[in-house]
């Protein structure tokens, strides 16, 4: 889909603003499409005769987690929502800024409605007031698609004019944070919270506020719709249900694959043709940056949530990226802590100042190993949030599992 690379938020908002539709917008499932196909059928049974509890059974049954990268389960929450008192709000995160991560755009740019009627079904089931959708800017078309699809539900009665409330991020991946996500749409600065209190009890507007990811909610509708054996037939390796993985790097055919949660990195670089021509494998970000990097010998893991833990790392969002004997850890790990000393939003001293001490430190042809140690166990034990918590471990991982790149030897 390279061809709305091309569209800034620019050039839309300037097509907008001359009546005209989005310059390069992909082709995907329109409202009238969707419905035809037995599309809204669900919600609108639920919300004349449904039984909340009923779906979040079902939801329980399937298995399903969040796919942001946190994997609580997501029926759990739904539960947690309903226990405070109302007005309640929904707030979906579509701040999708983890650099690698871009399943959440392939599906929205193609089955909008199939996420729009999972947020509409779990908005029913803790009765949401308003649904808040938090839209990452840089996704040009899908902001376009959303406004006339939206526009679409409240023209034939789905939803009343205002309901679904879009918002537009901009440009901070802090702002995927959920907590930072709802200071954002509440007008202030995106920074996270201390918690407790969590966003179930004191949310948008200190509101009870169930978030979810976009993905989490496109299998909402999927799951109420052809019941939980969707997710939790699929098993392998031990490991039940099914993960979208955003594949990039040097492998032949970098996009977004759905495979079964047990795979591992052999069957996610299998499932995009193999390794790019000319390159071999050699290391591999299993989820996202904060996972940092896994050498190729650890190829028998299922990239599942849970499954990496003993290994210092985590699934996230299922971003992998694939590197060859033609790149360095030690390359790949500094411009990953480049990127979080650039978005660390400053409110806490051992992110914001140790992700700038450790890029300083990880130029050095021999890495001080015992200081960047030290500093590693300061930024995880006494950062605020997940940012400055798990920026360490592209560090931590290099050392462990690349000695030879850092040791000044090479
Ligand atoms: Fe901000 Fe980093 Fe602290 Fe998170 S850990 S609150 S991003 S300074």
């Amino acid at each position: 889909h390279n061809h709305i690379d091309h569209a800034t938020p620019e050039k839309v908002d300037a097509a907008i603003a001359a009546g005209d539709t989005h310059p390069h917008l992909p082709d995907y499932e329109t409202f009238s499409a969707y419905q035809k196909a037995g599309g809204y059928a669900v919600l609108a049974d639920l919300r004349a005769n449904g039984d909340w509890e009923a779906v979040q059974d079902t939801i329980l049954a399937s298995g399903l987690r969040g796919l942001g990268g946190a994997g609580f389960p997501s029926g759990k929450k739904w539960g947690f929502v309903r226990g405070n008192p109302g007005p309640r709000y929904l707030a979906v995160n579509g701040d999708e800024g983890e650099p690698g991560t871009f399943k959440d755009r392939f599906y929205l740019e193609r089955q909008p409605h199939l996420f729009l009627e999972g947020m509409l079904i779990a908005a029913w089931a803790v009765e949401a007031e308003t649904c808040f959708i938090y839209m990452r800017d840089e996704y040009p078309a899908v902001l376009q698609i959303l406004r006339r699809e939206i526009k679409a539900l409240e023209d034939a009665g789905i939803v009343a004019p205002g309901y679904i409330d879009l918002r537009r991020g901009a440009g901070a991946y802090i702002c995927g944070e959920e907590s930072a996500m709802i200071e954002s749409i509440e007008g202030k600065r995106g920074i996270p919270r201390h918690r407790p209190p969590f966003v179930a009890q004191v949310g948008v507007f200190g509101r009870p506020t169930l978030v979810h990811n976009v993905e989490t909610l496109l299998w909402v509708a999927r799951i109420s719709r052809e019941g939980p054996e969707v997710l939790s037939s699929t098993e392998k390796n031990g490991r039940t249900g099914l993960r979208s993985y955003s594949v990039s790097g040097r492998v032949a055919h970098p996009g977004v694959y759905l495979l079964p949660a047990g795979s591992t990195i052999t069957d996610i670089i299998d499932a995009a043709g193999g390794m790019a021509e000319g390159h071999v494998f050699k290391a591999y970000q299993p989820g996202g940056p904060s996972s940092g990097l896994l050498p190729a010998s650890i190829n028998d893991v299922p990239l599942d949530f849970d499954t990496l833990q003993p290994l210092g790392t985590f699934i996230g969002s299922a971003a992998v990226v694939v590197l060859s004997d033609q790149d360095r850890a030690r390359d790949a790990a500094l411009n990953m802590l480049r990127f979080f000393e650039d978005e660390s939003c400053g409110q806490c001293t051992p992110c914001r100042v140790g992700c700038e001490k450790a890029v300083k430190l990880m130029q050095a042809d021999a890495w001080d190993q015992p200081l960047l140690t030290d500093l590693c166990t300061a930024m995880a034990d006494a950062s605020i949030c997940g940012l400055g918590q798990a920026a360490p471990n592209p560090i931590k991982l290099v050392m462990t599992h690349f000695p030879d790149e850092v040791d000044g030897s090479a």
